[in-house]
């Protein structure tokens, strides 16, 4: 049979990678909810406008990346590709403008039409939070904060590098804007086509560049810091006080923008040399303007989100498909007194399976398979004497036993 191909980008999730994710999001969730981040659901797909108007024309996720179609209503919508618009959008609609602050997370999966490489599909899984309503610099330490004890619970701190920038604010950013335009214009015949196209309308994420000829054009270009003004200057000295005062280490990376329009001020990446050039696992910033470019007044943001694929990757699963029990009967027909004795021990919360099928040494060979710590075994004799054979699949003892007493075995083990 030739096998029915998924998408490219797009894989099933199988029980053992599944587990992996699962423990992300898990560790994620309970982080996040113990800063009283409180998890919210928004829809899979919006519609366009709820993407296209804060992230800008000059976004790759809007421009390239996108997966857009037209409903039987001929209305346009996008899945999602990201999760602080739709969360802002929710966010507007409750009418939570006045009920501020605000403190969120989510996860799901995103879509983007990307160049599909390890730690890179078309649908992947974020989780993130968003910090609603505060325009203080604490909030940019908290959730920065937030998101290292995230990747600490995971285990994985030892791998991670924080990199952190500041954007400024509007004013700031106008006239580092033109100091850029200025310099990379020397440069326009070495740029990659990308670059010449973002030179006009947004010449900053020229530095978010993927381009190796454009990075070393990157390199020697005006930093964001000499052009600071005193506020946005004194807002970023103290959010890295913040960090210092948490005992964060973090290196100032004077090129990192983050990649959607509409952040300013903070932006920040906790990356990894693990995993290629996939290695951002978390990254997130202010986005102060995003609320007034979805119609709602003006409310000031931060967040981060993580790449759950990416996460998995690096995390030590402990998982094995482990059960506790298997149950066997001697031939086919021991099998349906088996049902009940499966019932009571799931019921007292003890993972089992009863293998149907094949001779006694296959049996064994599941057993093995499935790393079961014990068996139970019924034939003639069990059934006579009203007793199960227990045994031991570690050290191989032996024993007659009621079901009673293999419950209290099993569950005190
Ligand atoms: P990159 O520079 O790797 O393309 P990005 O700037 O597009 O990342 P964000 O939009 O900030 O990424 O998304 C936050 C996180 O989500 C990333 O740091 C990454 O861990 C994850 N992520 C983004 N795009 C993908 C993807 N296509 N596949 C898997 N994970 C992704
Ligand atoms: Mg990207």
């Amino acid at each position: 049979m030739e096998n029915l191909r998924t998408v490219r980008g797009v894989h099933d999730l199988l029980p053992d990678e599944l587990y992996k994710h699962q423990i992300v999001i898990k560790s994620g969730l309970e982080i996040s909810n113990k800063y009283n981040y409180s998890q919210i659901e928004i829809p899979i797909f919006e519609f366009s406008e709820v993407f296209t108007k804060p992230l800008g024309n000059s976004s790759d996720i809007v421009t390239k990346e996108n997966y857009v179609f037209r409903d039987r209503s001929e209305d346009e919508l996008m899945l999602r590709p990201e999760g602080t618009s739709g969360v802002v959008r929710a966010f507007l609609n409750a009418g939570l403008v006045q009920d501020v602050p605000q403190r969120f997370s989510y996860y799901g999966p995103m879509f983007r039409y990307e160049r599909p490489q390890k730690g890179r599909l078309r649908q992947f899984k974020q989780l993130g939070i968003e910090c609603l309503g505060l325009s203080s610099a604490m909030a940019d330490i908290e959730v920065i904060s937030l998101g290292q004890e995230f990747l600490d619970q995971l285990n994985i701190l030892d791998k991670i590098n924080l990199k952190i920038n500041t954007l400024g604010d509007f004013d700031s950013r106008k006239i580092y804007r033109d100091a850029l335009i200025s310099y990379f214009s020397d440069y326009k015949s070495k740029l990659s086509e990308d670059s010449i196209k973002r030179l006009s309308i947004n010449p900053l994420r020229i530095l978010d560049s993927k381009s190796d000829e454009d990075l070393k054009i990157v390199e020697n270009a005006p930093s964001i810091l000499e052009f600071l003004n005193f506020d946005s200057k004194t807002r970023f000295e103290n959010i890295c006080k913040g960090l210092d005062h948490l005992n964060i280490k973090y290196t100032i990376d004077k090129n990192l923008v983050r990649g959607l329009d509409y952040y300013c001020h903070t932006a920040f990446e906790f990356t990894t040399n693990e995993l290629g050039s996939q290695g951002t696992v978390l990254a997130g910033g202010r986005y102060d303007g995003l609320s007034k470019m979805l119609g709602g007044p003006d409310v000031p943001g931060v967040g981060w989100a993580a790449g759950v694929e990416r996460l998995a990757l690096m995390i030590e699963s402990k998982f094995i498909n482990k059960i506790e029990v298997v149950l066997m009967g001697q031939s086919e027909s021991f099998n349906y007194l088996l049902l009940p004795i499966l019932k009571k021990l799931t019921q007292n919360g003890i993972k089992s399976e009863i293998i149907y099928t094949g001779n006694m040494s296959k049996k064994f060979k599941r057993a093995n398979k499935l790393k079961a710590s014990y068996a139970i075994i019924l034939g003639e004799e069990e059934v006579g004497k009203k007793v199960l054979k227990f045994k031991d699949l570690t050290s191989g003892k032996e024993e007659l036993l009621k079901l009673s007493e293999v419950l209290l075995k099993v569950t005190n083990d």
